[in-house]
Formats: C-alpha cells, structure tokens, sequence
C-alpha cells in the first residue's frame, strides 16, 4: 500500500514539476521563482521586428570570442522570441538579464569594483510604447539582476529611480519574485580594472513598439557614489514611439549632453535618419573629448551603431536577416 501511495506521489510531483519546465526559448517557467518571464504572443501584428545588442564601447583583449558567441546566442533567442511575438521590453530586458548573469560583460555578475572594494551597479529600462521608465543606481550585491530590479520599477512603481540601499529594499518590496541575493560569491571574480563593458539593448517589436535598456558596474575604481549615464533616462538610454536608443562610454560627456534623448531630439525635430540623428548626437561629445558608442533604431526598423572607440562589442537581428555580430 505505501508503495503504491509512494508512486502515486512521485507519478504527480513529475508531472507538477515538468509542467513547469516547459522551454519558452531559452528559459524555462521554472524561472518564475526567482526571475520574470518573457510573455510570449503579446504582440500578434505582423510588422517587422528589429533587436540591437552592445556589450560596450572600448576595446580589451579579454574573453572576446565568448562575448561574441554569447551575443550570436542572444540575437538568434530574441530573434525566436520577437518571431513568437514577444514584446520589445522583454526582450530587451531578457538580454540585458543573460548578459548580466553571464559575467562576461561589466554589468550584474562582473561588475567592476569602485575604489573601496564594492560593487555599485547602475541599470535603467524604458518602453517607447508609454514612456514608462525605470532605474536603479549605486545597487549593491543585494540585487542580483540590476536591470530586472529597472523593470519592476518601470512596471509598478509611480516612480523612476531609486538609488542605493533604499532602492534594494523597495524593489525586494514590489517583487513577486526573489530580486535579491547578497552573494559576494557571485562578485568573487570581480575586481576594479577588469576589461569589461557595460551592456545596453533595443528593440522594436511586431506591435511597431520600441524599448531601450542599458545595464552596467560603471567605471572601475570609480569614488563610491558616483553614477554615469547608464540609469538616467535620456543620458544612457531613451525609447520612444520613434526610436529608442541605449549607449555607452564616457558616462560624464552623456549626461552633460543627454546624448540618448539627443539622438530622439535630432531625429524628431530634424527629420534627420537614425544613423545621421547618432552620429550627430556622438559627434558633439567626440568634439569636447567624450567617447563611446550608441545603439539605436528607429520605428521603420532602421539601425545604426556608431562608436568613436577602437572597438564596441555589438550584434543585431532583425526579422529579414540573420545575427549580425562585430567587435570593430
Ligand atoms: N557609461 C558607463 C558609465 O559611465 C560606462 C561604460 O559605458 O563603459 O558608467
């Protein structure tokens, strides 16, 4: 009898267990334990969809074949997902989220450290759709994914930023999923020169709606406090029902001139082209001494990733072609 009642149990944890393992891409509803899932067949137009991946501006001779093959990796799930009609925030935040977790890229797990040893990590996420937005700043270990503590913000706060530790409490508050960790372990390989690169993406989806996110450790060494660009709404990222743009760089020259809603302001009140409207934007940071890279798109699918580094890891997709990935 216990035996029969033994298996009658295992029989229904199977089946509870793999009714919830389920592959949605490259991830599974598992997931909804401790991260968000991307919601499939939200989008059911027919439009053409576009995904831009940066995994940052500067070049270092470090790992650069696994950042390559993971972004190739990133841009052929997202094409999958955006194919199965995925929204551009969720696909935009699900690579972002990879890149982070990848410790490849100075963002989430290979966060460089400031000056005394710790990780600040700054993330901000923005859907063109609505002009929602959401932001972190100056958050510790304690969030695990910086750029899914953004898009808890952007989806349920009234908010827009929360910096440090206030930020880390509040988002731990609104989650319905486990945002936190305080794992050191996962910064052990950290350190504060180490050549990574802030990650940012974009995306326009089959809806004809476009979303930009950028995440990143900031610079290495940097003085604890100090943020860049990368959560500031219209410095490191910008979406709009026009464009949507994330970069990355000298995060000082992009606040000062709001290079992210420049490029939306040049293409909008100029009717300038998307690359043109970028290439602009950057090119007034380059003439004061700024450097780095944008990615960007626009609502008819256009991109442009120009870069005044020697190099930006970058990559991109579209429903007509195939990953695209490049380093100079
Ligand atoms: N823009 C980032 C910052 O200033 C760094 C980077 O993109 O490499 O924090």
């Amino acid at each position: 009898m216990n035996t029969i009642r033994v298996t009658i149990l295992a029989l229904i944890a199977l089946f509870v267990t793999s009714s919830f393992c389920v592959a949605d891409g490259n991830f599974s509803k598992k997931d909804t334990v401790e991260r968000q899932t991307v919601d499939i067949g939200k989008c059911d137009q027919g439009n053409n969809f576009v995904m831009v991946i940066h995994g940052g501006a500067g070049y270092k001779e470090y790992k650069l074949k696994e950042k390559a093959a993971l972004i190739k990796n990133l841009l052929d799930n997202c094409k999958k997902l955006l194919h199965d009609g995925a929204t551009s925030l969720d696909v935009v935040h699900f690579a972002i989220r990879e890149m982070e977790d990848s410790g490849l890229f100075n963002a989430g797990k290979g966060s460089r450290k400031n000056k005394n040893g710790f990780i600040e990590m700054d993330a901000s996420i923005m859907d063109g759709k609505n002009m929602q937005a959401g932001a972190v700043a100056s958050v510790s270990s304690k969030i695990k994914n910086p750029i899914s503590a953004a898009k808890l913000i952007l989806e349920k706060s009234d908010n827009v930023m929360f910096v440090g530790g206030s930020a880390e409490k509040y988002v731990n508050k609104i989650a319905s999923f486990k945002v936190g960790v305080d794992d050191n372990e996962r910064f052990a390989n950290s350190d504060t020169t180490s050549p990574h690169g802030t990650v940012g993406s974009v995306a326009l989806d089959k809806c004809g709606n476009l979303a930009a996110g950028t995440s990143t450790g900031g610079f290495g060494r940097k003085i604890p406090g100090r943020v860049g660009d990368s959560p500031i709404i219209g410095a490191g990222t910008y979406a709009n029902d026009k464009v949507a743009v994330s970069c990355t760089g000298h995060g000082e020259y992009f606040i000062r001139w709001a290079v992210a809603h420049d490029v939306a302001a040049l293409y909008s009140y100029k009717n300038l082209t998307i690359a043109e409207a970028a290439k602009q934007a950057l090119g007034k940071i380059v003439a004061n001494g700024g450097t780095g890279g944008i990615i960007a798109i626009d609502s008819a699918g256009n991109i442009t990733m120009p870069f005044n580094t020697k190099g930006m890891m970058r990559g991109s997709v579209s429903s007509n072609t195939e990953p695209f990935v490049a380093i100079y």
